[in-house]
């Protein structure tokens, strides 16, 4: 099939290794990164993403589900691959068939596993705040118990940070407090004589604002893409990003509109005077918010054009009024550079009141991925 033919992904894979480098010089010599490569490496495309991570010499990755372990698997991926969420007991014999490490989200889980009768490979998931998955970091008991279930092979123990993005003193204060909490697990498993186990707190941000942590691994998915969350973000460390991804798609036509005329569903945008306007081809089907509706902008030529009218399922409307020879089958890009514009994930997460993760996560299926050699 032809490339590039109706709306696509570039992904620029030198950007790739140079964040990958980046990463490497902010952490200390024995962190090992353990990029996050969930919900289809946050759009960019699991295995694509995968196997170069793989080429650029990194063995451990993490996902959220066990389909999305398996397909790395199935694409060839050998190193360790750890499950972050929840995989079914009906399914557990899929972790040891696909050589997969499984996360223990509380004790009963780590018991349902236990029961499966045969060795798992496990990550144990500490809850020191975030209360979302985990064995609440105060139940030292239940965590020992852990420790002494036969058949739970346990090769290392994370938490995770819910405010590592902020820079309030309440902030600080809770990361801080959750830092304390899971380095008073570690030693205490020590102390019980439990050792064998690599430790990991960090994503992203931990890794931006706290960049001189300790651990084995640190959990990267957002930045390694070169993406901020938001583009109001501040960062501690000095870390030179450079984003991977950039979405385009192609004029399919180009019209007059008179003046007085609405276009699209709901008729939501009227010509204040005589326009040009281009139909693109891709909508929120691929990813791209509804919300932009009537915000927002796209490039072209490297010039802004307004998105106006409804976004559809396929296709959105653009002002092409002040782009002189625009033309079908024109390039438009709606996230990345062209010319010296530049329209980056965070600024349309900031129009679409969320952030840049959201964005790229949601991108869709019917989006080629094309690697671009640089
Ligand atoms: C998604 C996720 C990460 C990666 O987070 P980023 O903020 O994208 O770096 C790390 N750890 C866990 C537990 C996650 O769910």
């Amino acid at each position: 099939m032809y490339q590039r033919g109706r709306a696509w992904i570039e992904l620029n894979l030198s950007h790739l290794a140079h964040n990958v480098k980046e990463f490497q010089k902010i952490l200390p010599e024995k962190c090992s990164l353990m990029p996050a490569i969930k919900a289809n490496a946050y759009g960019h495309g699991a295995a694509l993403i995968g196997r170069s991570l793989e080429n650029m010499g990194i063995s451990d990755f993490c996902v959220a589900s066990l389909g999305e372990a398996i397909e790395l698997r199935n694409a060839g991926i050998t190193g360790q691959i750890l499950i972050l969420g929840y995989t079914s007991p009906r399914q557990f014999s899929e972790l040891s068939r696909y050589r997969l490490t499984q996360t223990v989200i509380d004790l009963s889980y780590a018991r349902q596993l236990n029961d499966f009768g045969e060795p798992v490979c496990v990550h144990v998931s500490i809850d020191t705040g975030m209360h979302r998955l985990g064995e609440r970091s105060e139940n030292t008991e239940q965590i020992c118990q852990i420790w002494k279930l036969k058949n739970l092979r346990i090769t290392g123990v994370f938490s995770h940070l819910c405010t590592a993005d902020g820079h309030s003193a309440a902030d600080h204060w809770f990361t801080l407090e959750q830092i304390n909490r899971f380095n008073a697990n570690i030693d205490f498993l020590h102390k019980q004589g439990f050792s064998g186990f690599k430790t990991h707190l960090q994503s992203s941000y931990g890794v931006l604002n706290y960049p001189d942590l300790n651990y084995d691994y640190a959990r990267i998915g957002i930045a390694l893409y070169g993406v901020l969350s938001s583009s109001t973000d501040n960062i501690t460390a000095e870390a030179d990003l450079k984003p991977v991804l950039s979405l385009k798609s192609r004029i399919e036509c180009v019209k007059e509109l008179h003046a007085g005329e609405s276009i699209g569903y709901g008729l939501t945008f009227t010509a204040p005077k005589e326009m040009k306007i281009a139909a693109v081809s891709i909508g929120y089907a691929d990813g791209i918010p509804r919300e932009l509706s009537n915000k927002g902008h796209v490039l072209v030529h490297g010039k802004k054009a307004a998105i106006i009218g409804r976004i559809c399922m396929d296709q959105l409307l653009i002002d092409a009024s002040k782009l002189s020879h625009v033309s079908s089958g024109d390039e438009v890009v709606l996230i990345g550079s062209c010319g010296g514009e530049m329209l980056s994930a965070a600024k349309i997460a900031e129009y679409s009141n969320t952030i840049s993760n959201e964005i790229l996560s949601r991108l869709g299926n019917r989006l080629e991925r094309i690697p671009i050699e640089i």
